[in-house]
This record gives structure tokens, C-alpha cells and sequence, in this order.
């Protein structure tokens, strides 16, 4: 086995039993891990302090390096706007403003579509099926060449799994209530919802309550109960619908920029690719554990939860299956990414609808019976 490969095994096996904080050095014939190299980096995040759950992902990832490397490799984490606005990160990334960016390559459709599939697109993959394909699915190697044109190197770095449809203020029982709906909804999702008679918007974080609250828009979606309790929907808008089917599992991301990473020393590459393996597993986890408390505040505030309608479902499902086969019939690059998720989407889906489902379907609504 090669040196290299013996370390990424090494470190990523000792990352998933959990047991980094008890190593106690290399093993004998494995090579020394240790550097006097100082390295100070730069993260620029997509996402405000106050989303403690995914911005928190890049401080876990900063944390971590920096104990693995006792200090020498230190990354500094600044928020949206900080150094560069959220949407900026990308070009921040790629001139070399920053070292790294914390963000979803769906905000990024508008130089390369095919970076949606970064994240996620609508009717997509959940956050294990997302995960799957990126790791071990060929995912990565399918989106890094796409990245490396900006050059970027891409690593996952969390999930936020399945969102939340949204806040609305009127009843939405089938698809002829979505005409004219005004609706804060960005990227695919938004697209979708266009098709569907909506009046779509993109709004920052900061700017939707007020709009909801003085009828600027009638509908919001955002992520899910804990994150969406912050921001305080709950207050003006009784109706908190499920599931945000245009976010299954979308997945956020690290980008390196290439020349920071070809400078790096080999360990700390090591450093940075277990950390960042470890804060998508935090982050996960936190939204997991957090959600549940989060939605029973929300329910006994007198929110009301209601499903999307089968039609509109199916509506929306339709829409999104145009959408994307419109997009990859005109753009080859699209078209090879789509093709090979679509692939994996319907083996993963056959394989999730067999156990999984029948589990979560018996198990899931037996709570309280
Ligand atoms: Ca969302």
C-alpha cells in the first residue's frame, strides 16, 4: 500500500470509529504525520453566525484541524459578509481572496447549472442517498473537474436532510392555490414553482420576516424547525407545510482554492479532509437532534402542520422532471452529471423503498399510539 493511501485510510478509519481523540501518534511503518509548517487559512462562509448549525459545521472543521496539527494549521472562520458577501464565495475562492469557502454550490447555477447537483435539485436524494453518491457514488468525481474550472476543490460538509415545505398564510389545498401565490423560494425549488403559477422572490435571511409580516410575500420557505424558529415565522404565518420538496438532503460544501491546496503539506490535507468528514457528521447530527425540540415549540406556539397535497406533489414532480431533462438536453456537461444521478437516484430509491421505507412508514407514525 502506498504511504499516502495508508494515511487517508488510517486517518479516515480512526475518524469513524471516532477514536481520533485517542490516537496516540502513527503506528509503526506509517509514515510521521507531524509538520513545524504554520499555516494560517481564511474561510469564508455563505451563511450568517446565528445558523449555528451550518455555519457551526465550518468552526467543528477549524477546530478539529487545529488539534490534529497542535495549533500549527489554524483556520479562521468569518461569516457572510464579512470579508466577502455570502454569494460571493465562489469568486472569493477562486481569485484567491480566501483560501477556502464554506457554501452550496446551488447558489452557483448561474456560472455551471451542472452545480446544483453539488447540493441538491427537487425530488432529489436525501441526505444518506446524497452523501452516498458524492463518497462512494462517483458523485465527487463526476463534480470535481467541474469545480477545478474555477479553481476550486470541492469536499462535502454537511447536510441539513429533509426541509421543511415552508410558512404560509393561506391554505394551499391543491395547485389552483399556488396562482399568484406570492413566495420567497430561490433557486430550482423557485423554478419549479413558477411553472406552477407562482409569484417567486428571492429574499436574504434578514429581509423575509418583514416582507411576510407586512404582506409582501404570503409564503416562505427556509430550512427546517430549528433553524426557521430563529428567524420567528411562527409568529405570522400559522400554516408550516412539509416536506420542502426541493430540498431533500442538500448537501454544503468546502471549496478549496487549488493553489492554497497545492501548498498545503501532505498531513494537513489529511487534516482538513478528516475534519471536514467529521463536521458533515456533526452537522447532520445537530439538525437531527435539534429539530424534534424545535417543532414541538413550533406546534405548541398554535402553528398548524400540513402536508403538500398529492396533486401538488405531483405537480411539482413533473415540472421538476421537465426542468432538469430541458437543462440537459442543451448543455453536454449538465447531461453527464444528470444522467449518472439519475442512475444512482433510481437504484438508490428502489434500494431506500424497500427496508427503509417500510420501517420508517410502520414505525414513524406508531409514536404516541
Ligand atoms: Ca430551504
Amino acid at each position: 500500500m502506498k504511504r499516502r493511501q495508508f494515511v487517508k485510510t488510517g486517518l479516515a478509519a480512526a475518524a469513524s470509529a471516532g477514536l481520533l481523540g485517542a490516537c496516540r501518534g502513527p503506528q509503526e511503518g506509517a509514515p510521521a504525520v507531524h509538520t513545524d509548517t504554520r499555516v494560517t487559512w481564511r474561510i469564508a462562509s455563505s451563511f450568517p453566525r446565528g445558523l449555528d448549525t451550518i455555519y457551526g459545521a465550518a468552526e467543528v472543521l477549524a477546530e478539529r484541524v487545529e488539534a490534529l496539527s497542535e495549533g500549527r494549521f489554524r483556520i479562521r472562520v468569518y461569516p457572510a459578509g464579512e470579508l466577502v458577501p455570502g454569494l460571493q464565495v465562489l469568486d472569493a475562492v477562486q481569485q484567491g481572496t480566501v483560501h477556502a469557502g464554506h457554501t452550496a454550490g446551488y447558489y452557483f447555477t448561474g456560472k455551471n447549472p451542472a452545480l446544483a447537483f453539488d447540493t441538491c435539485v427537487p425530488f432529489g436524494l436525501t441526505s444518506r442517498q446524497q452523501t452516498a453518491w458524492l463518497t462512494e457514488g462517483g458523485g465527487l468525481e463526476l463534480l470535481r473537474p467541474l469545480f477545478a474550472d474555477f479553481n476550486v476543490l470541492n469536499f462535502p460538509a454537511g447536510n441539513t436532510g429533509s426541509q421543511m415545505g415552508g410558512w404560509f398564510k393561506k391554505e394551499i389545498a391543491g395547485t389552483a392555490d399556488l396562482q399568484g401565490l406570492k413566495m420567497r423560494i430561490p433557486g430550482l425549488g423557485g423554478q419549479v414553482m413558477s411553472r406552477l403559477g407562482a409569484t417567486v422572490q428571492v429574499l436574504a435571511g434578514g429581509d423575509i420576516y418583514p416582507a411576510l409580516e407586512r404582506g409582501a410575500i404570503d409564503a416562505t420557505e427556509w430550512v427546517g424547525p430549528y433553524d426557521d424558529e430563529k428567524l420567528g415565522f411562527h409568529k405570522i404565518a400559522k400554516l408550516y407545510y412539509y416536506p420542502g420538496w426541493w430540498e431533500p438532503g442538500p448537501n454544503l460544501s468546502f471549496y478549496v482554492n487549488l493553489d492554497a491546496w497545492a501548498k498545503l503539506p501532505a498531513a494537513y490535507q489529511q487534516m482538513f479532509e478528516v475534519a471536514a468528514a467529521e463536521s458533515a457528521t456533526v452537522m447532520q447530527a445537530r439538525y437531527d437532534a435539534r429539530n424534534p425540540a424545535a417543532l414541538s415549540r413550533i406546534v405548541a406556539s398554535g402553528v398548524q402542520l400540513r402536508p403538500f397535497s398529492r396533486d401538488v406533489m405531483e405537480a411539482a414532480a413533473l415540472a421538476t422532471e421537465s426542468l432538469l431533462e430541458e437543462e440537459a438536453a442543451g448543455d453536454p456537461a449538465y447531461r453527464r452529471v444528470y444522467a449518472a444521478w439519475k442512475k444512482s437516484k433510481q437504484e438508490y430509491f428502489q434500494w431506500f423503498g424497500t427496508a427503509e421505507l417500510a420501517y420508517d412508514s410502520f414505525a414513524f407514525p406508531r409514536v404516541g399510539a
